[in-house]
């Protein structure tokens, strides 16, 4: 592998013996205990609300495990070593949740464990259509009998707080005292039952990881267990956050055999143990029924009656009606959501991939966010980011906007604690947290936390979007215009002008979206969509005004909002500072960005990547190197703000420079390369983000999926090859960028209810409605296109835009506009 700052060859990047091509699947045909933190992240399942790592059903084997309940988390005190004023000071770090995946096997009293054992066959999949995965073995065991087990393991989409678990031994040559251990394990977080401390809970100073709490986080509450229903309990609270979490399950064995149970429960585990008369060829099959529930208030004991509500309907209904049920949800989803690339099978897989990942990570969050890496994993503590609004929320708004607009319900239920963020931050309106759970700031770090100012602008932008696009009025007029209102007071009180008469208005002391420089005055990103959220704010309150009096009359009372105030907004928007450099033909990222020298990223080792965890902050803050797309991602939201020339000239110098060590950034790069002609690099950048996860290109996986990343697939498949924008307010375009070597490309789109499916092909646009009866209206390279219920279109394509070979270089060496040279250089003290 290149340096990763140089997009990779555009190479299939799985090792096909082990992990072949499934368009449908993800399937690993040989075990490995080397890459296991990767394989339990790329194979957990989950709903939004609970996640599951594709750790072994036997437990011992693992790099961490994990089960994950969205927003389910404990409290503790940030301790700063130096204090300042108004410091986030509540840490807020995702649970552990108790493991109910833990089936273990003993055969002639000897265990499995996978690691050791003598595997004839194995093979674990993941099936995108249903939802299951599912393993199937071959064991030998060290007695020389051969036993096969057929396992499989599924969190339900249509209940939320559901997972189902069976577990299938068989004999093949002769019979043995069979043992199956089907427990529900509390680990206290990340220690495993030898006392181990998982990795993956927040060794070393990888900032990436989860903090780790050192005490007892989970306080017992109840354990109990029902011999008659093979039902076992536990209950307990978080020691300072006061949530409660309740899980129980339910077990059904199936066999010809003799056999006996016995329930067992204690504090930190409960178990159901069978011991089996096995004969050669008599099945045995365990199903497990397993129930989460969680809260913020209700104690325990409530939450066990919830358990059982959940446990009994499944139970009556029956597994295979909850699978049928799944299989139907998946279904639709695909219906409406699938991205068709046919001729790349590889690539189909890996897409697929993506996008289910997106819908494993949102689907039921319902009431919380979406975590950065979802519900696979402990990274990043379970918190969300302004990833959720940029990067996971397009697919949501245009494909599941039911989803996209919980997650926005979500943010509007966080505007209080927004409120009072910004007067600890003697700021007027709402600033949202840059990373949270509860709605407090929880970033230590301000320099790259709090003063991330652009997650006002960034919520703003997705609900501008999520309102053109569903035309959800209803929704904007009844809550969701406060969040407009209360970003938009922000920036006008944070900015100043400078000249009061014909003036521009400007944004100090924030950070853009890339991390590598902090604390600057007007980042191009910010301003951009600053300026964004405050037309945006007065647009909808105008047009409240004139459409929906009484709302507006509520709007005026509830927020005390003032037509001055308004045309303020306006006015600021008007004036935005948007810094261009004249003589190199770019936006500079910031006011001084120009200034700094370069960072010699071509002559930097690899051992001394990522930047961030070999070099102190302030060391990379001085130089012209990007963590992520800052200028380019505004160029990508914002296109009709920037000319193509602005646009080519700013990728180009912008593109050498940026290091990738966020996974936030490859997707962007790889639309704006496509926008503006490099072809090669648009698809080799687009396919590093496509196995960001499935080939550990960072090398963090294990700490769970890149969820920002998985969504970012799907934009750079619509937007980026797609071509398709959305201009707000019911405009939408398509300017497509077919890669060479894919003969189509299919995708949908849901807008105003109407599904229409687009697919570009070298010579032609082809768009249909597949479900709904709206006509819509694009704009595909200035031409007007109307497509309606039964009248599909065909729009004839001369090219796929313009085509620049090669890539840029980096501009080290470039004069700036006073005469002086950019140099570049590796920072080493030696
Ligand atoms: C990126 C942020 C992102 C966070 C969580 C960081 O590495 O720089 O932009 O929000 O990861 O994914």
């Amino acid at each position: 592998m290149g340096p990763s700052h140089v997009a990779p060859p555009a190479t299939d990047m799985l090792d096909r013996s082990r992990f072949p091509v499934d368009e449908w699947a993800l399937t690993e045909s040989r075990y490995s205990a080397h890459d296991l933190g990767t394989t339990e992240s790329v194979f957990a399942v989950g709903n939004g609300y609970l996640g599951l790592r594709g750790n072994v059903e036997e437990g011992r084997d693992s790099h961490t495990h994990g089960t994950f309940i969205n927003g389910f988390h404990e409290t503790w005190p940030i301790q700063h070593a130096e204090e300042a004023y108004g410091f986030a000071r509540v840490g807020q770090t995702i649970v552990n949740a108790p493991d109910a995946k833990v089936i273990r096997l003993y055969v002639d009293d000897e265990p499995l464990l996978l690691s050791i054992a003598d595997l004839l066959e194995y093979e674990r999949t993941l099936d995108f259509r249903d939802g299951v995965l599912r393993r199937e073995i071959l064991w030998r065991t060290p007695g020389g009998k051969r036993v096969r087990i057929r396992s499989s393991r599924m969190v339900s989409f249509t209940q939320k707080h559901l997972a189902i678990l069976t577990f299938e031994v068989t004999l093949l040559d002769d019979h043995a005292p069979v043992t199956i251990s089907s427990q529900i394990l509390n680990r206290q977080d990340g220690e495993d039952e030898y006392h181990v401390r998982a990795k993956a809970m927040g060794e070393g100073v990888d900032p990436r990881k989860a903090e780790q709490l050192d005490r007892r986080v989970l306080v017992p509450e109840h354990h109990s267990g029902d011999g008659d229903r093979g039902r076992v309990y536990l209950g307990y609270r978080c020691a300072e956050s006061g949530m409660t979490l309740a899980v129980a399950a339910s077990h059904r064995l199936e066999t010809e055999n003799e056999r006996t149970v016995h329930v067992q429960t204690a504090d930190d585990l409960a178990k159901v143990v069978y011991n089996v008369e096995a004969q050669p060829g008599v099945p045995i099959t365990l199903t497990k029924i397993v129930a989460y529930h969680t809260s913020r208030g209700v104690p325990a004991r409530e939450l066990l009656d919830r358990c059982d509500r959940t446990l009994d309907r499944t139970c009556e209904q029956g597994v295979e009606q909850e699978r049928a049920d799944q299989r139907a949800w998946l279904d639709a989803f695909w219906a409406r959501s699938d991205v068709e690339i046919p001729g790349q099978p590889e690539v189909q897989q890996a897409v697929r991939w993506n996008l289910f990942q997106v819908i494993q990570a949102s689907a039921r969050a319902e009431g919380q966010g979406i975590p950065a890496k979802g519900v696979t994993g402990s990274g990043y503590g379970g918190h969300y980011f302004w990833d959720t609004e940029v990067y996971v929320m397009p697919f949501l708004t245009y494909t599941t906007p039911r989803a996209a607009r919980n997650a926005l319900r979500f943010r509007y239920m966080l505007l209080d604690a927004a409120r009072r963020r910004a007067r600890q931050l003697a700021q007027k309106g709402a600033l949202f947290p840059w990373r949270t759970i509860n709605g407090e700031e929880a970033s230590a770090y301000y320099a790259a936390g709090t003063a991330q100012y652009h997650i006002d602008a960034d919520i703003a932008y997705a609900l501008s979007k999520y309102v053109g696009a569903t035309g959800d009025v209803d929704f904007l007029n009844r809550e969701a215009i406060d969040i407009l209102v209360e970003t938009a007071r922000l920036w006008a009180d944070l900015g100043f002008w400078r000249n009061e008469e014909n003036g521009s208005f400007h944004i100090h002391s924030v950070t853009g979206p890339d991390e590598y420089t902090t604390v600057v005055n007007d980042n191009l990103y910010t301003n951009v969509l600053a300026r964004q959220n405050l037309r945006r704010a007065a647009e909808a309150v105008r047009t409240m005004s004139e459409r929906d009096p009484e709302a507006y009359e509520q709007l005026v009372r509830r927020l005390d909002l003032r037509e001055s105030e308004v045309r303020e907004w306006e006015r600021a928007a008007e004036g935005m500072s948007i810094p261009f450099d004249e003589h190199l033909g770019i936006h500079p990222q910031d006011s001084h960005f120009l200034e700094r020298e370069m960072w010699d990223l071509a002559n930097t080792p690899m051992s001394k990547r990522p930047l961030l965890l070999n070099y102190h902050p302030l060391v990379i803050y001085r130089f012209q190197v990007l963590k992520q797309a800052d200028v380019v991602l505004a160029l990508f939201l914002q296109g009709e703000a920037f000319t193509a020339q602005q646009k080519r000239r700013n990728f180009e110098y912008y593109d050498p420079i940026t290091t990738g060590d966020s996974t936030l950034s490859a997707v962007v790069q790889s639309i704006m390369a496509a926008e503006v002609g490099y072809h090669d690099l648009a698809l080799r950048y687009f396919l590093s983000a496509l196995y960001v996860d499935l080939a550990d290109r960072h090398s963090n996986t294990s700490d769970g999926v890149h969820v920002a990343s998985t969504g970012g697939v799907w934009s750079a498949l619509a937007s980026g090859f797609g071509g398709f924008r959305d201009q707000g307010d019911g405009r939408w375009s398509i300017d497509p960028r077919l890669p060479d070597a894919w003969e189509s490309l299919t995708y949908r789109l849901t807008l105003r209810g109407t599904r229409v499916r687009v697919t570009v092909r070298p010579a032609e646009l082809e768009m249909c409605v597949e479900h709904g009866d709206h006509r819509l209206t694009f704009d595909v390279r200035g031409e007007e296109v109307v497509v309606a219920p039964g009248e599909p279109v065909v729009v004839a394509l001369k090219d796929q835009g313009p085509r620049l070979s090669g890539e840029p270089s980096s501009p080290a060496g470039t004069l700036r506009a006073d005469g002086t040279v950019i140099s570049a250089i590796v920072p080493s003290g030696e």
